[in-house]
């Protein structure tokens, strides 16, 4: 156990890098908690709306914030937390998957995460056929046969994506109509080496070692059909993951996080920010200025308890 901090943040997405930077600006003892360095940055491919840097890819810009949080002697753990318990002194212990850490507030920036098939043996194949990600992993696919899953622009870029790697893209999306912008279904639809399966779900993940084969089930005629592939991207969407804030801070049916506009959580000391929040806009830009407010909060709150006690 090391000694207490000011303040955790979890996640190193764009909102937790922006917070560490604003905390450790106000001289807090910071630490960043986070399983991958970039969050959501990593899989966009340009960003083209972040304002001051007129064009740049999510890997770059997400280096370049992590950087400035580095430069200011901020420590970022790569480490999952499993656990974030309040203790009687009020402070938090934030358990991960190597370490404990205690911590007068949290702050958590835990973004959002791919949505999975939860077919059986799909965590087994990641990255061994499975990905969430085609401008990752798609040139890993080259002049292979791939599945993409989804009907939203995500799927529909992915299939696009793939149709310029792989030999042979499979779209399924288990409704009637694409749901993405008609200039994307349009692109897809005119891409002779995709096949659309529309009204179908994949219902199935087969393989030994690896993905070999999907089973697609043909939804109006309730007909199955194997279709062998050597790549599956899922592109159904994203959502929290936010389990771990059971019984501490309130969250909304979709499980975000509900905060107020200073960052403030139900429960005092924590405070969260970004894509994890009910917030609506889910933008790198939005989860920045979020990010900052949290961490100027959590100072605020320090303070005004620093306060308390000397009076
Ligand atoms: C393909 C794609 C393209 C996009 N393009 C744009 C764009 O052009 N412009 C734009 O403004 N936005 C874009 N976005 C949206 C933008 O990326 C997100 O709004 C932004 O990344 C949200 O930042 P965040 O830090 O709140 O969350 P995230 O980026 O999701 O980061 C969350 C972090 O928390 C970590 N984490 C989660 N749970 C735990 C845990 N238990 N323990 C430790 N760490 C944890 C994750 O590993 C991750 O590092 C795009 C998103 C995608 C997926």
């Amino acid at each position: 156990m090391q000694s207490m901090f000011d303040t955790i943040i979890i996640g190193a997405g764009p909102t937790g890098l922006t917070a560490a930077m604003y905390a450790a600006r106000r001289m807090m003892k910071t630490l960043v908690v986070s399983k991958d360095l970039g969050g959501q940055l990593m899989w966009a491919a340009e960003i083209k709306n972040y304002p001051g840097i007129k064009e740049v890819t999510g890997y770059e810009l997400a280096q370049i914030m992590s950087r400035q949080v580095k430069d200011l002697g901020v420590e970022i753990k790569a480490e999952q937390v499993i656990s974030i318990k309040k203790s009687a002194d009020s402070s938090f212990r934030v358990e991960t998957s190597k370490d404990n850490y205690e911590s007068k507030t949290v702050i958590v920036a835990m973004g959002l995460a791919p949505k999975q098939l939860n077919l059986a043996k799909e965590n087994e194949f990641v990255g061994r056929g499975i990905s969430y990600c085609a401008n990752c992993d798609g040139p890993f696919f080259k002049d292979k046969t791939v599945a993409v899953i989804g009907g939203g622009n995500s799927a529909l870029d992915a299939a696009e994506v793939m149709s310029k790697i792989a030999k042979l893209v499979y779209l399924v999306y288990h409704k009637p109509k694409f749901k993405g912008f008609e200039s994307l279904i349009a692109q897809v639809e005119n891409k002779s080496n995709i096949i659309i399966m529309l009204d179908s779900d994949i219902i199935e993940i087969i393989g030994s070692q690896r993905l070999e084969k999907i089973k697609v089930k043909r939804l109006a005629e309730q007909t199955t059909q194997e279709v062998e592939v050597d790549g599956l991207f899922v592109e159904i969407g994203y959502a929290p993951k936010t389990e771990l804030l059971t019984g501490l801070a309130d969250r909304d049916s979709k499980e975000q996080i509900i905060v107020d506009s200073s960052g403030k959580t139900s429960l005092a000391g924590m405070f969260a920010a970004g894509d994890v929040t009910s917030s609506e806009f889910k933008q790198v830009v939005v989860g920045c200025g979020q990010g900052a407010v949290a961490a100027l909060s959590a100072y605020k709150y320090l303070q005004e308890k620093e306060a308390d006690v000397s009076h």
